[in-house]
């Protein structure tokens, strides 16, 4: 086994070269796991490209030394504001233990817009943990310059990603003095909410359940991949389940109601016994489905069904066709599988899908989405409101036929719901 300097002497002379430094730190971990603080703090101060070890180190250690160590990174002073690795630290650090960065929020505030040492773009998901005697004061500020590249302008940006449905409010009418401004609108989805008649609607709940895949799924997921990936399918909070998880759901198949495009069967998603329990708002059953030959490729936007008393689907009649359409590709459905629903630790209820980099398991049900792109709630096509999220699936999922789903280029799939008309609508991003 190498040591966290021999492990980082060698990437620093070789690189990927004849050199596995992924494995290397996957022998770290099984042998020294508390030496993976070690090998990150070491390599703060050294100037490493494409080090995606070092991410993987970082999301592979427990959670008493990520929280050590990340408070150590964003604590030292460093000379070179432009460590790569301290600003990616940080970023992660913003999305699963942004209480690291109390009670400087100012000194975050300046740091990540200036890049002097703090997060580098993740720093918007830092303000949910903001206290209240600072939101207060910078409140109280929001009367002052608002205009581009001010202090007050920053701040107020800060607290529309506070979390805090009255201070997202305060902040979004001082930003956007004209309720009618789109940005204002396109700036509040980014944040998670919208407004309706004048009041603050979140859309997305704050606790995600994890679908904790099948020994089947998993044995296909895994085979295709790379041994470290294979190995952190096994270790990762995220991707394994406790062995009471909160409940299960069905994934797979297809279903009788056919797709209003091109008249096949829907192909199964997630059937929740108890949408509740996961905080999709749902009061009995629901089955999530869509047309996967369809999706993304015969209609623009997202695909939309109705849901009847007992939560099965069929297609929206706004796009219910007359005659079938002839996909370009027909696909096969998921895998019929039982899935588990589980509750990963507190740190990773927030996951972006960039940082995540095919480590963390995105597959969630409830929760803030993790997006590819830029937030994008569809519209409910029976009143008209924007729908709130329910479920995101990630790529790699197994088919019937012995295929992996990827949504387009490998990007990820946001399940949304309307619970006053039980409609929910099926949109997929990729880069
Ligand atoms: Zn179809
Ligand atoms: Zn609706």
């Amino acid at each position: 086994m190498k040591n966290a300097t021999e492990i980082l002497d060698t990437y620093e002379q070789v690189g990927w070269k004849n050199n596995d430094p992924m494995a290397q730190v996957l022998q770290l971990r099984r042998d020294a796991p508390h030496a993976l603080a070690e090998l990150v703090l070491q390599a703060v101060d050294r100037q490493l490209e494409s080090a995606t070890f070092i991410d993987a180190a970082l999301d592979l250690m427990d959670d008493s030394d990520y929280i050590a160590t990340v408070a150590r990174v964003w604590r030292q002073p460093r000379q070179d504001a432009d460590s790569d690795i301290a600003g990616a630290i940080l970023d992660s650090a913003a999305l699963q233990h942004p209480d690291v960065f109390a009670p400087d929020w100012e000194r975050l505030l300046m740091a990540a817009h200036a890049g002097h040492g703090g997060p580098s773009y993740q720093e918007d998901h830092a303000w949910r943990a903001i206290d209240r005697a600072t939101l207060d004061d910078w409140l109280a500020g929001l009367e002052q310059d608002l205009s581009e590249g001010s202090v007050g302008r920053k701040r107020a940006i800060a607290l529309l990603r506070s979390r805090r449905p009255d201070v997202v409010l305060h902040a979004l009418q001082r930003l956007f003095p004209d309720p009618s401004d789109a940005e204002a609108a396109s700036w509040l989805h980014q944040a998670g909410y919208a407004t309706r008649a004048g009041a603050l609607h979140a859309l997305h709940g704050e606790r995600p359940l994890h679908i904790g895949f099948s020994a089947e799924q998993r044995k296909r997921m895994q085979a295709e991949q790379p041994a470290w990936r294979r190995d952190i399918y096994k270790s990762h909070p995220t991707w394994i389940s406790p062995e009471k998880p909160t409940t299960h759901a069905r994934m797979g198949g297809v279903l009788s109601a056919l797709c209003g495009l091109c008249h096949a069967p829907l192909h199964r998603l997630l059937a929740l016994a108890d949408p509740d329990a996961a905080g999709v708002p749902s009061g009995a059953a629901l089955e999530f489905a869509t047309c996967l030959s369809c999706q993304g490729w015969e209609a623009d936007g997202a695909l939309f069904y109705r849901h009847d008393g007992q939560g099965l689907p069929t297609t929206h009649p706004v796009q219910q066709r007359d005659a079938p359409l002839t996909p370009d590709y027909v696909a096969s459905p998921l895998l019929e599988a039982q899935v588990d629903l589980f509750q990963a630790p507190a740190r990773w209820r927030w996951q972006d899908w960039g940082e995540s980099n095919g480590r963390q398991n995105l597959s969630r049900v409830g929760g803030a989405p993790s997006w590819v792109q830029s937030a994008d709630y569809p519209e409910c096509p029976d009143c008209g409101r924007h729908m709130d999220l329910a479920m995101q699936l990630d790529s790699g999922l197994p088919q019937a036929d012995g295929g992996e789903w990827l949504w387009g280029s490998g990007g990820c799939n946001y399940t949304f719901w309307c619970k006053d008309c039980r409609v929910s609508g099926q949109l997929w991003q990729c880069t």
